[in-house]
């Protein structure tokens, strides 16, 4: 079947991508890891537990019906358990190369004349002593179990970190029915205000957060963190401790919470990966796009949390945008008018800024990890090991992982790269990786004899 644009990501940037582009005349396949569209956001529980109410996890669950029903309407083709690893680029059109099933072993290829890539970001979770401990999980984690798999990560739960994420997964949590010993953030109350009025789009989303969490009784502690996760060969709780304004814990304010689970965020990172491999350019840790969400490789187009994390209502804006604008530029048009997506990017994207700025991981985070916290889980490299490569001379995330092993492992450097550049004093910087998933040799070997050899 001939295609001319694949959309790389089935969340809300990706499905009003498409509905937008398929609206206008475009063939569109809609390409996706996952085994049903939604993406983190509109995350389905599995179609084998009958969920009786599978809306009782969501918030915005009209959009999501809007979305789904006008996609089963739609001619957008739908590829689930596609596992992209990487989009090759020829003069004449794109090869999407991905990876299907579970297993990710069997090939599958889609070509088109334009790719549109909604990939999405991914969650940050930095180190501390203990966080490797069975019963400590990722906030987004714990609420893809709940959202996806119906069930709670544990009984008694603190949810701690940094980020507007924590709100529904500690109300996500509690209304589960898991006490939620108490909801840790690093940042100030003070902060969130400095930014009102660039926060006013999201008053009403906060406001019933805070709802909830007064009716399920919902302990916050703000400019907390947690310096200790306890427990042998498991969680048994935390220590939590104040912050001083520089963002140092504050001695004498220790406190220990019994807990069976601890889920922990930091903040999300954009999946950059794909658009690297097409040679895009990024802007710091994003995908830079132009106001039509066009990258600078002609014929890419990219939309939601690959060109800044800002959430879901921005990630629809931004995708209904780039869709028009595919449609249009494949036509050699340019695109009419779209009033209410573009003031819908502009409002929120100043508040995603805003977010952005006030929640920050404390400044000196990195004093808290003893020398045994393990820093790269892939290759079990110690914050120790870490700081022996730096007083060997090494500066950089790069130079570490050469001296150490660090970030060399299974997700290549996804997860520790931000906690190497921070214990290096740099900033972080995208990782060239030149497949976004790992691929078996067989693949790439068959591929090589399709081919033939150069
Ligand atoms: C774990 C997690 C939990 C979250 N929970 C909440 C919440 O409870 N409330 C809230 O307000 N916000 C939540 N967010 C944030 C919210 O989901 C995002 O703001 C929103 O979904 C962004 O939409 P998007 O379309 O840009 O990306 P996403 O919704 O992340 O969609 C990206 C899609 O791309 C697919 N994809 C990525 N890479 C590939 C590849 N190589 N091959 C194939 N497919 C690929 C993914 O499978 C995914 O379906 C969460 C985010 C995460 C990461």
């Amino acid at each position: 079947m001939r295609t001319d644009l694949v959309v790389i990501g089935a969340g809300p940037a990706g499905l009003a991508a498409a509905l937008a582009a398929s609206a206008r005349g475009v063939r569109v396949a809609l390409v996706d890891a996952a085994s049903a569209p939604g993406g983190q956001f509109y995350r389905q529980p599995a179609a084998e537990l009958a969920a009786a109410r599978p809306e009782a996890l969501h918030h915005r669950w009209r959009t999501w019906e809007r979305l789904r029903d006008g996609l089963a309407a739609s001619a957008v083709r739908v590829l689930t358990e596609h596992h992209v690893w990487c989009v090759e680029r020829t003069p004449e059109r794109f090869t999407v190369h991905s990876l299907l099933g579970p297993d990710q072993e069997e090939p599958a290829e889609v070509h088109a004349h334009a790719v549109l890539l909604a990939t999405g970001g991914y969650e940050q979770m930095l180190p501390f002593p203990g966080w490797t401990l069975p019963g400590v999980v990722t906030a987004g984690g714990a609420q893809a179990m709940l959202k996806g798999a119906l069930v709670v990560p544990g009984r008694r739960a603190v949810v701690a970190g940094t980020g507007p994420l924590l709100l529904p997964v500690a109300t996500g949590l509690a209304a589960a029915g898991v006490e939620v010993a108490a909801l840790v953030e690093s940042a100030a109350p003070g902060r969130l205000a400095r930014h009102a009025p660039a926060l006013a789009a999201k008053l009403p989303e906060g406001a019933g957060h805070a709802a909830r969490l007064l009716r399920h009784r919902v302990p916050v502690l703000t400019r907390h963190t947690v310096v200790r996760a306890h427990g042998d060969d498991r969680l048994t709780g935390v220590t939590v401790a104040a912050l001083d304004t520089e963002g140092r814990v504050r001695p004498g304010t220790e406190r220990h919470l019994p807990c069976d689970t601890l889920a922990a965020g930091h903040g999300m990172l954009p999946h950059t990966d794909l658009a690297q491999g097409l040679g895009c350019r990024l802007d710091g840790l994003t995908v830079a796009v132009d106001p039509e969400q066009r990258t600078d490789v002609p014929g890419v187009w990219a939309a939601g949390e690959a060109t800044g994390i800002g959430g879901a209502a921005l990630a629809l804006a931004e995708g209904h945008i780039a869709g028009c604008s595919a449609a249009a530029r494949l036509r050699g048009a340019v695109p009419g008018p779209a009033p209410a997506a573009l003031r819908a990017r502009t409002k929120l994207r100043r508040s995603a800024a805003a977010l952005d700025s006030a929640y920050q991981p404390p400044a000196h985070w990195t004093e808290q990890l003893t020398d045994d916290t393990v820093i790269c889980r892939c290759e079990e490299v110690t914050a120790g090991s870490v700081r022996e490569a730096l007083d060997l001379g090494a500066g950089d995330e790069r130079t570490v992982k050469l001296l150490s092993r660090a970030g060399m492992g299974w997700c290549q450097g996804r997860m520790c790269g931000t906690a190497i550049a921070a214990l290096a004093g740099c900033a972080p910087t995208p990782a060239k990786r030149p497949f976004a998933r790992p691929v078996p040799l067989g693949v790439l070997a068959r591929q090589h004899s399709q081919e033939g050899p150069s």
